[in-house]
């Protein structure tokens, strides 16, 4: 059983990894006058959030 523990263990940390890879995205802030849109640099994803900050991940992979 432990075992088993440590392999979904393995697969949580190669998951956060290739996460962390995707979090390269460089969001820019466009201001509207309805709030800022943030448009990645490098995949050309564009999104609002609502707190006003960049998204945290890539949106690339979402479609
Ligand atoms: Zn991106």
């Amino acid at each position: 059983m432990v075992y088993i523990l440590l392999i979904v263990l393995a697969l949580v940390v190669t998951a956060l990894v290739s996460n962390r890879a995707t979090r390269e995205c460089r969001w820019r802030e466009y201001r509207q006058p309805d709030g800022p849109i943030w448009r990645c640099a490098a995949c050309g994803a564009e999104t609002r959030t609502e707190n006003g900050k960049p998204p945290r991940l890539c949106l690339r992979n979402n479609s």
